[in-house]
C-alpha cells in the first residue's frame, strides 16, 4: 500500500504539465498552438467529445450536416498564416454577396462583395442611399484601419502603464488623428452612440438601416435604442473592414475550422484529451497548481489557462475562498444573458422566397440572410426579451450553408441555419413570475422545455411570410435554447460571446477593469477565450494575445 502511494507521487511528479489549458474551443487551440511552438508541451482539456466549443460541424439530423453554433468568421489574418491553416486542410468559401437582407414589398437589399454593384442597385430602393455607400464603407474602412493594433493589443495596465504601452497608446493615437478631422470625429461620437442614430445618419431606407443597426445589436441584449450599440461597428470594422457582414464560410462548417486548427497545434506537440471535464483548478498558497478533474483524477502542472468563459471559470472552477469578495462580486456582476437562439432545418429543397426569382436565389442567399424589415421591428423583437420573453416575430440572421458546400446535406436537400434574437436566457413561463425571480439555470429548466418547440414555431412561422413554402420542406428541426447554450456547450447565461460585447465589457475592461491582461488574482491561472479582449466572434485574437502574456511570464520566472 504504501509502495503504492510512492509509486503514485512519482508518477504524479513525472506527469506534471507544462501548461494546461482548459477547453478545446478554437481560442484555446490557437493558444495551445502558439505555446507549443514556444518550445512547451501544453495539454488541452476539453468536456465535451469534440473539439471545438462554439465552432463545430454536426450532424443534426441523419445526413444533415451544419454549424450549430457560430457560423461563420472573421478569422485573424494573422492566426490563419501563422497556423498554415490551409496547409491543414482549411478552405475559405468567399461568397459574392455579404448579406441579403430580405424584403416582402419589394426587391431584396444585398451587401455584394462588389461595391459599385451593391451601390447600383440600391438605387432602386434610394437614390440618395445609394450616393452614400462608398462614403459609408470607406470611413468603416478608415477607422477600421485605425483600430486595428488595438485588437492584437494587450490592454494597459490603467493603474500603472508601462513605457511599452504608452508608446503602442501612442501609436494608435496618432493612427486615429491620421484619419483626418471627419472620420476622427465620427470614430469619437460613434461609440457610444445607439446604432439607430447611426444608420438613420446614413441612410433613408428603413431596410437598409435595420440591416445596418443589426451588426450592433447581434447577439447582444439591447435593441438599435440602446446606447452603445453602435460599437460593435466599429470593432467589426476592425477586424475585417467591413460594417456589416463578413462573408467567410468555411468549407465543412465551422468544425472544419477546428479541426485545421488542432493539426496545426498538435504538429508542434500539443496534446488534446476528450471528455476530460475539469471539475476544479487546484490552488495552493494563492497559486494555481493543477486540475482535478470530474471523475477525480488529478493532473499537476506550471500553469494553466482556462479558456472557458469568466462566469464558468471562477464561480465554478476556482474555490470562493481564494478569491477576494470584491472580485467575486464583480464576476457575479458580469453581465452574460444570453440572447440567442439557433434553429436549424433540414430541408428537402430550396424554399421559394418572394420577391427573389428562382434563377437569382442561389447567388443572393449565399451570405447572409437578414429578417428585420425595420428599425421598430428590431426593437420590439428586444422588448420581448427585456420583458421576459422571446419574440414572436424575432430578428433573425440565416444561412443556407448547402448553397456554397452541397456535401452538408443529401443531394439536393438543403439545411438553413437561423439565428434568433430575441430568447432570453431567464424566460418568464408563468404570468407573474418575474424573470429576477428565474436566477438560476435550474429555474429556467422548465419553462424553457415548455416552450422549446413555440419558439421554434415563432421562428418558422415569421420566415414563412418570406418563403410561403418553407413549412411543406421541412424534414426535421433543432431548436437550440440559451439554455442549452449554457448546458451543451458550457456558455454560462447561454451567451455567445462569453458576456455583453458592451462598452463597460471591452478592451481594459473585459472582463473587470484590473483583470483585461489575461492574467487573474490567482498565480499561474490565465484566460484565453472570448471573456477576455477583444472578445466574442471567430478570430483567434483572445488565444494569440493571452498566448504571448503567458509566454512572456514564463520567461521572466525563468530567469
Ligand atoms: C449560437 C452561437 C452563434 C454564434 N454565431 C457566431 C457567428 O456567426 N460569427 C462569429 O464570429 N461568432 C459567433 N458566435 C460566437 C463565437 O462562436 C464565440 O465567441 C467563439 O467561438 C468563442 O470561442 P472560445 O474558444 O473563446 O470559447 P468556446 O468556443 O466557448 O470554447 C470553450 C471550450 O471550453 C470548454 N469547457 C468549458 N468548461 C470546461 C470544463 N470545466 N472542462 C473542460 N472544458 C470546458 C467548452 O466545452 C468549450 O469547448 C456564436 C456563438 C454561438 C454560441
Amino acid at each position: 500500500m504504501c509502495c503504492g502511494i510512492a509509486a503514485n507521487s512519482l508518477k504524479t511528479l513525472a506527469d506534471k504539465r507544462d501548461i494546461i489549458i482548459i477547453g478545446a474551443g478554437h481560442n484555446g487551440l490557437v493558444a495551445a498552438y502558439y505555446l507549443a511552438k514556444a518550445g512547451l508541451k501544453p495539454l488541452v482539456l476539453e468536456r465535451r467529445d469534440i473539439i471545438g466549443g462554439a465552432c463545430t460541424t454536426e450532424e443534426f439530423h441523419p445526413g444533415f450536416r451544419a454549424s450549430l453554433a457560430s457560423s461563420a468568421g472573421p478569422l485573424s489574418s494573422q492566426v490563419v498564416n501563422d497556423l498554415q491553416l490551409h496547409g491543414y486542410g482549411l478552405e475559405l468559401i468567399q461568397t459574392r454577396v455579404h448579406v441579403a437582407a430580405l424584403n416582402l414589398n419589394g426587391p431584396p437589399i444585398c451587401i455584394y462583395e462588389d461595391a459599385k454593384r451593391t451601390a447600383d442597385e440600391l438605387a432602386v430602393h434610394s437614390k440618395k442611399d445609394s450616393a452614400k455607400y462608398s462614403e459609408f464603407l470607406s470611413c468603416f474602412n478608415n477607422i477600421g484601419r485605425a483600430l486595428r493594433p488595438l485588437l492584437t493589443m494587450t490592454p494597459p495596465n490603467l493603474d500603472a502603464p508601462s513605457k511599452s504601452e504608452l508608446w503602442d497608446l501612442g501609436k494608435l493615437g496618432w493612427k486615429i488623428r491620421g484619419l483626418g478631422k471627419k472620420d476622427e470625429y465620427r470614430l469619437l461620437r460613434y461609440g457610444p452612440m445607439a446604432v439607430a442614430d447611426l444608420a438613420a445618419e446614413w441612410f433613408e431606407t428603413e431596410l437598409l438601416r435595420s440591416l445596418v443597426a443589426a451588426r450592433g445589436i447581434f447577439g447582444a441584449f439591447a435593441g438599435p435604442w440602446s446606447a452603445g450599440t453602435s460599437a460593435p461597428l466599429l470593432l467589426q470594422a476592425a477586424n475585417d473592414g467591413s460594417p456589416i457582414a463578413p462573408a467567410a464560410f468555411v468549407k465543412g462548417g465551422m468544425g472544419a475550422l477546428s479541426d485545421a486548427i488542432a493539426k496545426a497545434a498538435t504538429e508542434v506537440g500539443t496534446e488534446i484529451r476528450l471528455n476530460a471535464n475539469v471539475a476544479h483548478v487546484q490552488i495552493s498558497n494563492g497559486r494555481a497548481v493543477g486540475v482535478v478533474l470530474g471523475d477525480g483524477q488529478e493532473i499537476p502542472a506550471h500553469a494553466i489557462i482556462s479558456t472557458a468563459d469568466p462566469k464558468t471559470t471562477f464561480l465554478k472552477m476556482v474555490d470562493a475562498a481564494a478569491l477576494d469578495p470584491s472580485f467575486l462580486q464583480k464576476i457575479q456582476n458580469y453581465r452574460a444573458h444570453g440572447t440567442v437562439a439557433k434553429v436549424n432545418l433540414a430541408l428537402s429543397a430550396l424554399p421559394r422566397f418572394v420577391r427573389l426569382g428562382a434563377d437569382e436565389a442561389t447567388e443572393k442567399l449565399s451570405g447572409r440572410i437578414h429578417i428585420g424589415p425595420d428599425i421598430d421591428y428590431l426593437e420590439h423583437a428586444f422588448d420581448d426579451a427585456k420583458y421576459g420573453d422571446f419574440s414572436r416575430r424575432p430578428y433573425m440572421d440565416i444561412t443556407i450553408p448547402t448553397l456554397t458546400d452541397s456535401a452538408l446535406a443529401p443531394g439536393g436537400a438543403h439545411v438553413m441555419s437561423i439565428h434568433a434574437q430575441f430568447a432570453p436566457y431567464k424566460l418568464n413561463g408563468y404570468a407573474g413570475v418575474s424573470p429576477a425571480t428565474l436566477s438560476t439555470p435550474e429555474a429556467c429548466v422548465p419553462v424553457w422545455d415548455s416552450r422549446r418547440e413555440e419558439l421554434g414555431d415563432a421562428v418558422v412561422n415569421t420566415l414563412s411570410d418570406y418563403a410561403p413554402d418553407l413549412k411543406e420542406l421541412i424534414v426535421a428541426r433543432q431548436v437550440i435554447t440559451p439554455l442549452d447554450l449554457e448546458s451543451k456547450y458550457g456558455l454560462s447565461g447561454g451567451h455567445i460571446n462569453h458576456g455583453e460585447m458592451s462598452l463597460d465589457q471591452l478592451f481594459a475592461f473585459r472582463p473587470l477593469i484590473g483583470w483585461a491582461r489575461y492574467r487573474t488574482p490567482i498565480e499561474n491561472l490565465y484566460m484565453c477565450g472570448a471573456g477576455t479582449h477583444p472578445g466574442g466572434g471567430v478570430t483567434g485574437v483572445p488565444g494569440l494575445n493571452a498566448s504571448r502574456e503567458i509566454i512572456k511570464d514564463l520567461k521572466r520566472r525563468k530567469t
